[in-house]
C-alpha cells in the first residue's frame, strides 16, 4: 500500500481568495492569517495537488500547533515556537489535521 501526501486548501474569510494551499499559513492575497477555525478541503484534482517525495518530506501527518504568544504556526515535530521560542506546552490551542492521506490500496 502506498500513501499519497495531499496539500489541503483553505479559504481567506477576508478577501475569499480561494484555493490557497496548506502551506502557507497566510493569505497570499491580502496578508492576512487563516483563521482558528479555517476548514481545510481537498482540491478536485488531486493529481496535482499530490506532493512530491521532496514536500512531504517538509510535512507531517500531524496537525500543526499555534503558538499562544505570537500566534505562529508550528510543525507538529518542533517542541518549541519557530518564531518567539515559547514552548509547545503553552499552546493551548491545536489545530485541525492540514495534510490529508489518500490511499491506493
Ligand atoms: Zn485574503
Ligand atoms: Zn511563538
Amino acid at each position: 500500500m502506498e500513501q499519497k501526501r495531499i496539500e489541503g486548501l483553505w479559504d481567506c474569510v477576508f478577501c475569499s481568495t480561494k484555493g490557497i494551499r496548506a502551506r502557507f499559513d497566510t493569505c497570499p492575497n491580502c496578508g492576512k492569517p487563516r483563521g482558528i477555525d479555517t476548514l481545510f478541503y481537498l482540491p478536485d484534482d488531486i493529481e496535482s495537488a499530490e506532493l512530491t517525495k521532496e514536500e512531504a518530506a517538509k510535512t507531517t501527518n500531524e496537525p500543526d500547533w499555534l503558538c499562544e504568544y505570537c500566534d505562529h504556526y508550528n510543525r507538529s515535530d518542533v517542541a518549541v515556537c519557530q518564531k518567539c521560542g515559547a514552548p509547545r506546552t503553552g499552546a493551548k490551542k491545536n489545530y485541525g489535521t492540514l495534510h490529508h492521506l489518500t490511499g491506493k490500496f
